[in-house]
């Protein structure tokens, strides 16, 4: 096994294994230096502008990236890292926030279903269904025996729509508690930043171990053979890039999209003129 599927194999949520995040070292460098983890990136971030310029031409198929993590987890930053690799045409990224009292007129999954990529397109989602059973867990937004019938309700959405033809991979950007309170002291100090800092972060950080509790069993009971979640070490940008750009570029290149062939009704040695 090669350096880098060793690392999607090291850090992807074997199906029906327990998730313990104590035991997940937030900071792991998983044996990569600064360095050599940016020019892998280059690599991979490279291997994803062909892949996707395939994807999209083939438009058969589509790719659901799921980001998830705490508040300053990076997960904007990833996106926009990410999207650097792609042709704008053929991805779209979609965030989700506060239902609206139209979405909460709904079932939960019933404002995601509408926005999930077509065929050919990559689609990110900065946050997603998973908040269905996070945020509003810690919070006791719905009863208990409300939200953990969601974990079965996602597996089950998630496997519609793998049958349909769309690869799911989701991502939990794994920060520690001491990286959230620089990030979002620097939020804070930075007048560039300061627009993404609100007291809200700061009362939801008090909360860290509900929200703990409430990713490993997120985790645990939603990482599946056709839509594995990955727990990426995040505290250093540069290790979640390459973990992010390589799983993505794996995961994109089994899919071994393919340029369609010229039509049939073409002839050879054609001339324009
Ligand atoms: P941000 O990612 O900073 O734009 O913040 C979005 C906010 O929306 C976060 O505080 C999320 O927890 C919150 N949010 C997202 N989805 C839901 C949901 N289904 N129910 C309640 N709050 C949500
Ligand atoms: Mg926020």
């Amino acid at each position: 096994m090669s350096q880098l599927s060793r690392l999607r194999d090291e850090l992807q949520v074997k199906p029906g294994t327990k998730v313990d995040l104590s035991k997940i070292d937030p900071g792991d460098g998983h044996g990569w230096q600064k360095a050599d983890a940016a020019k892998a990136t280059d690599e991979q971030m490279a291997r994803l502008s062909d892949l996707q310029d395939r994807f999209w031409a083939e438009a058969k198929r589509s790719v659901l990236v799921v980001l998830q993590g705490i508040d300053a987890a990076g997960k904007d930053g990833t996106i926009q890292k990410v999207m650097e690799a792609f042709n704008p045409q053929g991805c779209v990224v979609a965030g989700f926030r506060v239902p609206s009292p139209e979405e909460m007129a709904h079932d939960y999954l019933w404002r995601i279903h509408k926005v999930v990529p077509g065929k050919g397109v990559i689609g990110i989602f900065n946050r997603s269904h998973y908040e269905d059973v996070l945020v509003v867990r810690v919070h006791n937004f719905v009863p208990r025996s409300v939200w953990s019938k969601r974990y079965r309700e996602i597996n089950d959405f998630e496997r519609l729509l793998t049958d349909n033809g769309t690869k799911i991979v989701k991502f939990f950007l794994d920060i520690s508690k001491d990286e959230q309170r620089k990030r979002i002291q620097a939020r804070y100090d930075d007048p560039k930043k300061r627009w993404k800092f609100s007291l809200g972060d700061l009362a939801e950080r008090k909360l860290w171990d509900d929200y703990m509790a409430a990713y490993e069993d997120a985790l645990s009971k939603t990482s599946t053979d056709y839509a594995p979640w990955y727990v990426i070490p995040a505290d250093h940008n540069w290790m979640r890039n390459l973990a992010v750009s390589t799983i993505l570029a794996e995961t994109i290149d089994e899919l071994k999209p393919a340029y369609p062939p010229a039509a049939d009704d073409i002839p050879p040695n054609l001339k324009v003129e």
